[in-house]
C-alpha cells in the first residue's frame, strides 16, 4: 500500500508477537474498504510506555495479547462494563485524552453465537476449563441472562473462584463449580450449551477431548469448542456422534479482529467480507477442511 502522511496507524502490542494473525485480518480489512490505514506489530515489555506512546504519536487503534491484557487496564480513559468485569482487555479505541478498552474476544464469541443461533439466554450452560478464556465466557454467560452455568475445571478452586467472582458482580445468579469428573451433576433430562475452553484437543494432540464418556455428550444440545486448531476437535466430533451441534473456534478469532476493526473505523464488515478474512486466516493457519 501507499503509506502517506495521511495514514491512520493501529497496532497490535505483546510480547511475543511474531505468530499474530491479526496484521492479515487488518491490513485486508483496509485494503477492501479502501482506507488509508495502516496495523503493525508492536513487540513491547511495557504495556504501560507502549499505550501512553501510541496516544502520543496518535495510533488510532491497539489489539493488546499476552501479556498485557491486564496490565493496560489502569492506563485506559474508559472501559466497557463487560471487559470492566472480565478484568481482560484486547482492544483500544482512541477517545478524547486516551483510549477505551473493549474485550472483543468475548464480543467475538457473542457474535459468532448469533450468527450461528446457538442461544443462550434462558439456556442452561455448562464451561468445560477456568482459565482467562473460560472467566470470559462466565461473565458473558451471566450478562446474556443463562438459566443457570455449570463450570467444569481440572482444578476446581479455579472454576470456584470464577463462580464467586460472577456472584459479586450478578446478585442471585445461578452458577455452580464442579471438578471436571463431576460431570454426573447435570442432570439427565436436561439439554445443554457446552462451550468448551481448555487446551485439550489443541493441534497436535487432535485426538484428545477433555471428556470422553458418552453420557456427558448425550445432555449436550450445542458443543462449542473455543480451539480452532484442529478445525473438528474431538470434543465436537463427541458431541456429533451424540447427535448434539458443534462449532469450532475460528469464528471467534475472526469476529474478535471483525469488531475491533469497526470500532476503529467506524466501518460495518459485510459477511462477505468477514468470509474472504476466514478464508485467509484459514490458508495462513494451515488449517485442515
Ligand atoms: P489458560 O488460561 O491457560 O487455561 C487453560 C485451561 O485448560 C484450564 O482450565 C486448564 O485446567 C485446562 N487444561 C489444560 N490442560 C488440561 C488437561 N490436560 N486436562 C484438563 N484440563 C486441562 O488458557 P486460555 O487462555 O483460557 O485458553 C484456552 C484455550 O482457548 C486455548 O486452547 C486457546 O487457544 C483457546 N482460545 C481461543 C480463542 C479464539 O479466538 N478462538 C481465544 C482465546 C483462547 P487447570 O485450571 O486445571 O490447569
Amino acid at each position: 500500500m501507499d503509506i502517506r502522511g495521511t495514514t491512520k496507524v493501529c497496532g497490535i502490542i505483546g510480547n511475543p508477537i511474531k505468530h499474530s494473525m491479526s496484521p492479515i485480518i487488518h491490513n485486508y480489512l483496509a485494503k477492501v474498504k479502501g482506507l488509508d490505514l495502516v496495523y503493525v506489530p508492536f513487540e513491547t515489555t511495557n504495556a504501560v510506555a507502549a499505550v501512553a506512546g501510541a496516544y502520543e504519536l496518535n495510533v488510532l487503534g491497539m489489539n493488546v495479547t499476552v501479556p498485557h491484557k491486564n496490565a493496560v487496564i489502569p492506563q485506559l480513559k474508559e472501559i466497557d462494563s463487560l471487559a470492566a468485569n472480565i478484568g481482560a482487555v484486547n482492544t483500544l479505541v482512541r477517545v478524547d485524552g486516551g483510549f477505551k478498552g473493549y474485550n472483543t474476544d468475548i464480543l467475538g464469541l457473542k457474535r459468532q453465537l448469533e450468527l450461528e443461533n446457538v442461544p443462550l439466554k434462558d439456556m442452561d450452560v455448562v464451561i468445560v476449563g477456568a482459565g482467562g478464556a473460560a472467566r470470559a465466557v462466565a461473565f458473558l454467560c451471566a450478562s446474556e441472562k443463562v438459566k443457570s452455568l455449570t463450570i467444569l475445571n481440572r482444578t476446581v478452586s479455579k472454576a470456584e473462584e470464577i463462580a464467586n467472582n460472577i456472584k459479586q458482580v450478578f446478585e442471585g445468579f445461578n452458577v455452580s463449580a464442579y471438578t471436571i469428573n463431576d460431570y454426573s451433576v447435570l442432570e439427565n433430562e436436561k439439554k445443554y450449551v457446552v462451550i468448551q475452553t481448555t487446551n485439550v484437543g489443541l493441534h497436535p494432540n487432535n485426538l484428545e477431548a477433555p471428556i470422553y464418556d458418552k453420557t456427558f455428550y448425550d445432555r449436550v444440545l450445542y458443543g462449542v469448542d473455543i480451539i480452532y486448531n484442529p478445525s473438528k476437535t474431538k470434543f465436537m466430533q463427541l458431541v456429533n456422534e451424540s447427535g448434539g451441534q458443534s462449532f469450532g473456534g475460528i469464528k471467534m478469532l475472526l469476529y474478535q479482529g471483525v469488531l475491533a476493526f469497526e470500532l476503529w473505523t467506524g466501518t460495518s464488515v459485510s459477511e462477505e467480507e468477514a468470509n474472504e478474512v476466514l478464508q485467509l486466516l484459514k490458508k495462513e493457519l494451515n488449517i485442515d477442511e
